[in-house]
């Protein structure tokens, strides 16, 4: 890989950066962004995405007969690299963009296509993914819901949790079991399921931070057409496995880790270690250095994988490299800023005692979350320790 930047893709970069310059988020302040209230972070994420829909910036990666600009790997990066220089917001559609359509791109009719794909980058449709249950997140292949044969229809009955942005979605991507009596992994099907349908029911569930962006979402004789079966009946495992894969090469965290660095590195120039600014502290700055180093191996393990996206080929395990060493570094990170704030930590977010508006508390609760959703740091080790590293099982 050639790691200098084309006049092309030097073009490209100043298109944008001009563009975000020209078009701010609205609304919003990073300094403050997570001390205000969740309804209102959503409303300036959606805003967010429909103006840079607007102009284009949405899915820049998705080919461009689905509204994407079928951005190189270079352009994605830069992509990347320009919204965490401005430390833009995310997005309302995030599963929409990265699992839903891509999924439907690879596995979809060409009627679910031509139906869901274009409502996804525009948010005017917005997704969640009903794949965990209260008994089967590891081992998703045990799940219990059921989606029976009712003519036209399935009729699908269970219970899903932990299903982020339900209480938002208009649709969920849900694995349902359609053949009880088939291997685990063998009767499952993938579902587009309105999440308007009678029968649907979705409750909040409250986190340490005080936010309830993720639910349980209940299904009591909810009725899904058979045209929204992706891929074969009881294939499901298939489509479901593709989707996780889109998830786990999410390449986006390394950019989540980056501005954090940086928050970092403004914070230790504030405080004080041993009565001298930590930012002359030399063990601080190894700590410091060592995070950095281990971001620019990220982003480097990152490439390979958009380099196969690119190919054509759907996502591998490699993803799971990604997932489980961004993960463990975003915790550390935390936990480093946590012991050189000492007692301040402790203030909440928002308290005029809080350091950095209480940021790394904040952060700190929510930390470990990113070492559990999309498969824990043990499935990961396995994943990598078999499919990529090819070891016999223990
Ligand atoms: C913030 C957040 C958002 C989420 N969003 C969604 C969502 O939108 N949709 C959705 O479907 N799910 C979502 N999840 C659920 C997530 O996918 C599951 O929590 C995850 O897969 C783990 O499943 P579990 O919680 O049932 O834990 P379990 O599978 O019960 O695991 C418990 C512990 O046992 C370990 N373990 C289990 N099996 C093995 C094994 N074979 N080898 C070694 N160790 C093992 C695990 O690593 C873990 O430490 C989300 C979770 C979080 C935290």
């Amino acid at each position: 890989m050639d790691f200098d930047y084309s006049p092309q893709e030097e073009t490209f970069r100043q298109e944008l950066r001009s563009w975000l310059e020209a078009n701010p988020a609205d609304n919003y302040d990073p300094a403050t962004f997570e001390i205000i209230d969740q309804e209102e972070r959503f409303q300036i994420k959606f805003d967010w995405q429909k103006k840079l829909h607007g102009a284009g910036w949405v899915g820049i990666h998705w080919p461009q007969e689905y509204g994407g600009r079928g951005a190189t790997i270079m352009e994605q990066t830069i992509y990347q690299q320009e919204m965490a220089r401005v430390h833009a917001p995310g997005l309302a559609n995030p599963l929409g963009i990265s699992l839903v359509g891509p999924t439907l791109m690879h596995w979809g009719t060409e009627e679910q296509k031509e139906r869901f794909v274009p409502k996804i980058l525009s948010a005017d449709e917005l997704w969640c993914q009903g794949y965990s249950e209260p008994g089967s997140g590891s081992d998703l292949a045990s799940l219990q819901t059921r989606a029976v044969d009712a003519g036209d229809d399935f009729v699908v009955n269970g219970q899903k949790v932990w299903t982020s942005f339900a209480h938002k979605a208009d649709y969920c991507i849900l694995v349902a079991r359609t053949d009880p009596d088939a291997p685990k992994h063998k009767g499952l099907s993938y579902l587009l399921v309105d999440m308007h349908s009678p029968g649907v029911t979705v409750r909040p569930l409250v986190q340490i931070s005080g936010d309830a962006e993720f639910n349980e979402v209940f299904f009591e004789d909810v009725r899904v057409p058979k045209a929204n079966l992706v891929g074969e009946r009881n294939n499901g495992w298939q489509v479901a496995i593709t989707t996780l894969m889109f998830e786990r090469a999410n390449f986006g965290m390394v950019y989540n880790l980056e501005p954090m660095l940086d928050r970092l590195k403004a914070c230790i120039k504030d405080l004080e270690v041993n009565g001298q600014p930590a930012a002359d502290d030399p063990d601080v700055r190894q700590q410091v250095a060592a995070f950095h180093v281990e971001i620019q191996a990220l982003k480097f393990n990152g490439y390979r994988q958009l380099t196969q996206q690119l190919r054509g080929n759907p996502p591998g395990p490699e993803g799971s490299i990604s997932k489980l060493a961004g993960s463990e570094l975003y915790i550390r990170m935390v936990h480093f800023a946590m012991e050189l704030l000492g007692p301040y930590s402790q203030c909440a977010l928002g308290e005029d005692q809080g350091i950095d508006n209480g940021f790394w508390a904040r952060r700190a609760l929510g930390s470990r979350l990113y070492t559990i959703a999309g498969g824990t740091s043990e499935i990961m080790r396995n994943i990598v320790g078999e499919r990529v590293l090819r070891l016999s099982k223990g």
